[in-house]
């Protein structure tokens, strides 16, 4: 009952919600009786017309993509007829390339109408909230996604979606779990900002999420991780939407921050710093984070910084635009609208300057201010910022797997799974061709087909 009542009493903010200590790290499931994996047929040929099977490179012309048991066993050049019993997937009119990768997305919520989620907030239970986030897991893959990183939502809800996923129970990418964003009292991730004093009580007294000073920052890394959190993200400044009109300046002290890095990485996790003001990435960098989502303000020395450490930046590039549509048509709180104006206009040519400079992008859209099944509009704005179409695809492929720490994504070659989206018309001439993908395969099964 209290977790509901934290988690209705959210307003469409992240909220740890959990009154009790947390549970196992993964709350074991009881096997279903067949997924979705185990009834697809073990063999399939899949034609390809052309195949870009490693982004970054040159693709190949006609290709047989063989798949075993959702695994990618061989490349084969031309079409090899498909032996008797295994099935034929003919996308030989069609463009293939590995599955997308979206490090930056927050399934649970309506998404990307924020007036809506305001006005139905009270009458929602965390249930109904579940149900929404398996619909947009749905979109998220149909658009040719089949890994996200979402990076703060209910952590039981978003945990329990990311496994009944994994068992084929449900069509969705594959999921990794920040669980709630860890933020200071007051900061970005604090559920109880502006809410009335009866709510915000409420919230205040059960969220986990919300920590000061090192221990304690410490304390809230080890309750995501024990919530099933399998990266961590932190907010090292203040952010557009949460209704608090305190800047998008540094909010957590350097101690804080390296407290949670240092502790993340110790449980084994990578730490992302959600971040906009330049002082809060420098010192989110200095700290040891593995990436930095937004960074809509950089100076000489955050660029000097990433490269340096070898960081990435998560760009989210359509967030500030659809949060500035919002604010201008009403839908947020008078709070949030100075920082989206001030975010969307800085965005841009931050982001520009560090591409020519060599940074290393990781794509991210922050779908859930956006909405979900947009997230390919994002790759237009990447070769805005001077990225070729091959280079914003390789950030949404091979530099995102990279960054997840996994070898077994963003490539089509044997021992890889299975993940692979086909378009009509080569995107490497449009990027725009993303936005319409015609086929989705995710771990060896079919999940959208023309
Ligand atoms: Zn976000």
């Amino acid at each position: 009952m209290l977790r509901t009542l934290a988690v209705t009493l959210a307003l469409g903010l992240s909220t740890a919600g959990a009154a009790q200590q947390a549970a196992p790290a993964s709350a074991p499931s009881p096997a279903p009786a067949a997924s979705a994996a185990s009834a697809a047929p073990a063999l399939i040929y899949v034609h390809a017309g052309q195949l870009l099977d490693r982004p970054g490179a040159p693709p190949r012309g006609a290709t047989t993509v063989i798949v075993r048991d959702g695994m990618v066993a061989e490349l084969r050049d031309g079409f090899v007829a498909p032996p008797p019993g295994a099935r034929l997937v003919d996308l030989s009119q069609r463009f293939v390339l590995p599955g997308l990768i979206d490090l930056h997305v927050h399934l649970w919520g309506i998404g990307g109408d924020p007036l809506r989620e305001r006005l139905t907030r009270l009458n929602t239970d965390s249930a109904d909230d579940l149900m929404t986030a398996v619909t947009n897991a749905r979109r998220t893959l149909e658009a040719g996604f089949t890994t996200v990183r979402d990076l703060g939502g209910d952590p039981r809800g978003i945990r329990a979606l990311r496994d009944a996923v994994e068992r084929g129970d449900v069509a969705g990418p594959t999921i990794v779990n920040a669980g709630s964003m860890i933020s200071v009292t007051g900061g970005h991730g604090d559920g109880g900002n502006g809410l009335a004093e009866e709510w915000a009580d409420a919230v205040h007294a059960h969220q986990i999420n919300v920590c000061d000073g090192p221990d304690d920052c410490r304390r809230a890394v080890r309750a995501q991780v024990g919530l099933g959190a399998q990266v961590i993200k932190f907010a090292a400044t203040g952010g557009v939407l949460s209704n608090v009109a305190g800047g998008l300046g540094r909010a957590m002290t350097p101690e804080e921050m390296r407290a949670i890095v240092e502790t993340a990485h110790a449980l084994g996790r990578k730490a992302t710093a959600h971040s906009h003001a330049a002082d809060g990435t420098r010192a989110a960098l200095e700290a040891g984070v593995d990436s930095i989502e937004h960074g809509s303000y950089l100076d000489d020395e955050a660029i000097r910084l990433f490269k340096a450490r070898g960081a990435y930046l998560v760009p989210t590039e359509i967030a500030p635009l659809a949060a500035l549509a919002q604010a201008r048509a009403g839908a947020l709180p008078p709070a949030a609208i100075p920082k989206a104006e001030a975010a969307a206009a800085a965005l841009h040519a931050s982001h520009r300057k560090a591409w020519a400079a060599g940074v290393k992008f990781a794509f991210g859209t922050d779908s859930g201010v956006s909405r979900h099944g947009d997230n390919a509009t994002e790759f237009a704005h990447l070769v805005d910022l001077g990225m070729t179409p091959a280079q914003a695809i390789r950030s949404a492929t091979v530099a995102a797997a990279e960054l997840l720490g996994r070898d077994d994504l963003g490539v089509i070659a044997p021992g890889k799974r299975a993940d692979l989206i086909a378009v009509a018309g080569s995107p490497l001439a449009d990027v725009r061709r993303l936005e319409k993908v015609a086929f989705v395969m995710h771990r060896g099964v079919v999940a959208k087909a023309e």
